[in-house]
């Protein structure tokens, strides 16, 4: 417990830029295969899992666009269920052009947006993602630490962070020399062992076969990322430096794949889509990603990605009137697509047309199953004062939304312009709790517990989870 809550800490160090902390200390590297005496139970590990998350948080950029998520999300699920032993899953994106992935402790497992817009098939962001939730599955970030020796337990924990996010590091520590070479040489000895490659690799291509894919799609990536080039020091390189790619891994991965029966490659719309908006909210430049897309589209392309793409490089150009009537186009030729409705009503929103609400209202009766519409449309109630809807939109898609913060910060505005103060102190601490952010959480349950002083079981509920999320944060500060 202990040494994880130093571990914890020192992630905090590490990413607020307190390292002259660290550097006094003696940075032992572990060594893997040196008997352990220390072991990481699951509930150590969860915890090490939010300080891990908190240090990514706040380094990078995460992407929190919703329908991108609800995409990763039902396709980390789709994977995750043909894994053994079962975990908790955590998909979360980060905003970086940079091709990565990787999953930390406690099933947090992360990509850039940079493996969406570069990958050419679902299967082969499936690829990756099934080789990231292995690691989880068979908790090698865990077993690494395992191998660690109790007094190195801090910067294990504190580089496992820095070095997953795959070149970080440099501007994160500068002043921290000894870290830098710790983390170095640590790549090579803690998850990233030729042994646990392999075993991702093998388990996670049959978690890929299993879940419907084309098990070929694996090699395929990594021989074009080899291909694309072999500098590691490249930035946009980074998952080559956490999983590096030799031949004979490639080798290795296509004799595997022969084993499977073949699988016609899948043409999925919804990825092809949302890599479209992916490309045009995080590109460099809007004038850059419209010409992209206008070039495309004016070359007799008429695939609903590139219209699709076109139309959202519109919106970012502030030329809404076309964008509606590329969107408008687009439901009425394939109304069965929800992502067309959201963004018909996002073009709609932005020309302040005032029509985005109707829009919206229709299209969450015909997809009830699609979170992202419901949440553009509580949203939009919001906007459009009528807070009570939103607040009934919101409570009855609770169930799906329990690990989403945007959902609780939301929640928590329609249900304090109602005048429901307390449920809505509570909601927001659930939010600044999904985003690890606990002093925050209990300032806001703070505010419950003074409110609620004529509900005393309700008031004793509240004090209990401050009590306990105070007891977390002790564990953080106290060392
Ligand atoms: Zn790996």
């Amino acid at each position: 417990m202990l040494a994880v809550s130093k571990a914890a800490f020192l992630t905090l160090c590490l990413c607020m830029g307190l390292v002259t902390t660290t550097t006094k200390a003696e940075v032992n590297l572990p060594e893997m295969g040196v008997p352990s005496h220390t072991t990481i139970s699951p509930s150590d590990e969860k915890r090490l899992g939010r300080a891990f998350m908190r240090a990514v948080s706040m380094q990078t950029h995460l992407f929190n666009d919703q329908p991108s998520l609800f995409y990763l999300q039902k396709l980390g699920n789709q994977l995750s269920q043909h894994t053994s032993p079962k975990h908790d899953f955590f998909f979360f994106m980060v905003q970086d052009p940079s091709i990565n992935a990787f999953a930390g402790p406690g099933g947090y497992v992360g990509i850039n947006t940079g493996l969406v817009t570069t990958a050419e098939q679902e299967a082969e962001l499936a690829a990756v993602l099934a080789h990231e939730i292995t690691h989880v599955t068979q908790r090698h970030i865990a077993r690494g630490i395992e191998h660690a020796n109790e007094s190195t337990w801090p910067s294990v924990g504190a580089i496992v962070a820095a070095l997953l996010l795959g070149g970080k590091l440099d501007t994160a520590v500068t002043s921290g020399a000894i870290l830098t070479a710790a983390a170095s040489k640590m790549q090579h000895t803690i998850n990233y062992t030729r042994r646990f490659e392999c075993e991702a690799d093998r388990i996670g291509m049959r978690v890929l076969f299993e879940s419907g894919f084309d098990p070929t799609a694996m090699p395929r990536f990594f021989s074009r990322m080899q291909h694309r080039t072999l500098d590691f020091n490249d930035p946009s390189m980074a998952l080559l430096r956490t999983h590096p790619v030799t031949e004979e891994r490639i080798a290795d991965s296509q004799n595997r794949a022969r084993f499977y029966p073949s699988k016609p490659a899948q043409i999925n719309d919804e990825f092809s889509l949302i890599k479209a908006r992916v490309t045009v909210i995080t590109a460099a430049t809007r004038h850059d990603v419209l010409r992209q897309f206008r070039q495309q589209w004016l070359h007799g392309n008429q695939n609903p990605a590139v219209r699709y793409g076109y139309g959202m490089a519109l919106i970012h150009n502030h030329q809404q009137v076309k964008a509606i009537a590329i969107f408008q186009n687009l439901c009425k030729e394939f109304p069965s697509q929800p992502l067309f409705k959201l963004s018909l009503a996002e073009a709609q929103q932005a020309a302040h047309i005032n029509s985005e609400l109707k829009t919206l209202e229709a299209a969450q009766k015909q997809f009830p199953d699609y979170n992202p519409l419901q949440l553009a449309y509580a949203e939009s109630l919001l906007e459009h004062d009528k807070p009570e809807q939103s607040r009934q939109v919101l409570l009855n898609f609770e169930e799906g939304n329990k690990f989403n913060a945007q959902y609780h910060l939301l929640l928590s505005e329609a249900q304090g312009r109602t005048n429901r103060l307390i449920e809505a102190y509570q909601s927001r601490a659930q939010g600044f709790i999904i985003l690890n952010d606990l002093e925050r959480a209990v300032m806001q349950l703070e505010q419950a517990y003074n409110l609620a002083a004529h509900k005393p079981r309700l008031r004793h509920k509240i004090g209990e989870k401050i009590k306990q999320l105070r007891r977390e944060i002790a564990i953080i500060s106290e060392l």
